[in-house]
């Protein structure tokens, strides 16, 4: 049963492509993009008219950035003027974790387009023919809808796990690993960490559930370059990689080096904007605007995705062409602290330096006290030896006037996609 008589799929050479050559390929999709949101999208017609973008061509790519970038509030104003013109047959809901759900359509055609990413995305993992995927049921992203047509494409045979992520479905998921024995897995990473930690005190025998695995692809939770290496260390696998992306098109991999995820430019053109809608340069962190290059199923043009996130400076050393972009959290998994946004991703850089503390989870408290420029930050367990400048590493690292943290003992905090709370939720009334 399990043979697979595909033909694996070549690389695509416009990973290898020179930048200019990319980039006038860009403008030609932006402007097929544009030209047809314009004739279908009742909504983005008005808005540009409205903006003086009525007739505007897209002949640079400085033109394309006068078209006004829209967020998801104005898409669920508009309702029927942007969401009828998709005439997909599979609809996509967005988790809602930022205000009302939305939901995409997808079209045969835009699903076609998004598989050959997924398809590069695990070669780059190491996924060869014949190997056993054993990957997250779809519901969980669009993009997780096309990692079966990637796997059978490549050569290989798949199996899904049915089931919710979370920590009550960690038993089944080890029964499925021993029945299956896949060589890879595409899973969330907070399920990942939940069960090293379950695997820590002595409920699961990791090393043996993952014993055939070689590669295993994370979403979910921007990894810190230590927590990626404790992952693959703990569960005994021989490699963690990255992979990211948006339900409105942004689709991103980690390459084998591990350098930030690339951006799959092929089928998404990604903007760091700063407040004001201008670019800001790599480096630099700034909002992420997502344009689909498909003209087909929801059409999406210069929207706000309201991601922080910010380009990678230079190429990559793999020789793929793509821009490498870090996508570091959402605002519901960051803190304003006095004049700066600080998110969970930056905080756990500076708590896992100390090695004792990788693995516990790390949370940041949303309260009164941030205002003064205080950042509250709660860490499983007891303060460890050696933990002891964590304060201080915080302040000088995050450029902000104190860090207070609670310890929270042997409270254990499930780990999820949030990151930041209220002290309430965990029994903390802290300012
Ligand atoms: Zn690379």
């Amino acid at each position: 049963m399990r043979e697979n008589s595909q033909t694996p799929e070549r690389p695509d050479e416009i990973e290898r492509w020179p930048r200019a050559r990319l980039e006038s390929w860009h403008l030609e999709r932006l402007a097929e993009v544009v030209a047809h949101a314009r004739a279908n999208v009742p909504f983005y017609s008005a808005r540009w008219l409205q903006a003086g973008f009525g007739e505007g061509q897209i002949e640079s790519l400085r033109d394309f950035e006068r078209i006004p970038i829209v967020s998801k509030q104005d898409l669920i104003k508009a309702r029927e003027s942007w969401a009828n013109s998709a005439d997909g047959p599979v609809g996509f809901s967005t988790r809602g974790t930022s205000g009302e759900p939305l939901v995409l359509w997808l079209d045969a055609a835009e699903e076609e387009i998004y598989i050959r990413p997924t398809m590069r995305g695990f070669r780059w993992a190491g996924f060869r023919p014949a190997m056993t995927a054993l990957l997250m049921s779809p519901v969980w992203h669009r993009l997780a809808a096309c990692e079966a047509h990637a796997v059978v494409r490549l050569g290989g045979n798949c199996a899904f796990f049915w089931g919710s992520l979370g920590a009550d479905n960690m038993d089944s998921f080890v029964r499925t690993l021993f029945s299956v024995r896949p060589e890879f897995v595409t899973t969330t990473a907070p399920f990942l960490l939940a069960m090293v930690r379950r695997g820590a005190q002595g409920g699961l025998d990791l090393a043996e559930a993952f014993r055939s695995v070689e590669s295993v692809v994370a979403v979910g939770l921007p990894l810190t370059p230590r927590m990626r290496e404790f992952l693959a260390e703990r569960l005994g696998v021989g490699d963690v990689f990255e992979r990211a992306g948006t339900q409105e098109g942004a689709a991103l991999d980690d390459c084998r080096l591990h350098a930030m995820p690339h951006v799959h430019e092929d089928v998404c053109y990604l903007e760091v904007v700063d407040a004001n809608g201008a670019p800001v340069a790599p480096g630099r962190r700034g909002r992420l605007v997502v344009t689909k290059l498909a003209p087909a199923g929801s059409v999406f043009v210069r929207y706000d995705t309201g991601d922080i996130a910010a380009f990678a400076v230079d190429p990559c050393k793999c020789g793929c062409g793509f821009r490498r972009l870090k996508i570091y959290g959402r605002p519901e998994s960051s803190v304003m602290v006095g004049e700066r946004m600080i998110t969970a991703y930056d905080v756990r850089i500076g708590v896992e330096r100390d090695s004792a503390l990788l693995g516990r989870n790390v949370l940041l408290i949303r309260d009164r006290s941030a205002a003064s420029g205080v950042l509250t930050v709660a860490i499983e367990g007891e303060r460890s030896d050696g933990a002891e400048g964590v304060e201080e590493r915080l302040c000088a690292e995050l450029g902000v006037e104190r860090v207070k943290i609670l310890w929270l003992g042997g409270l254990r905090i499930n780990w999820g996609f949030r990151q930041v709370i209220d002290g309430r939720e965990i029994g903390i009334s802290n300012g």
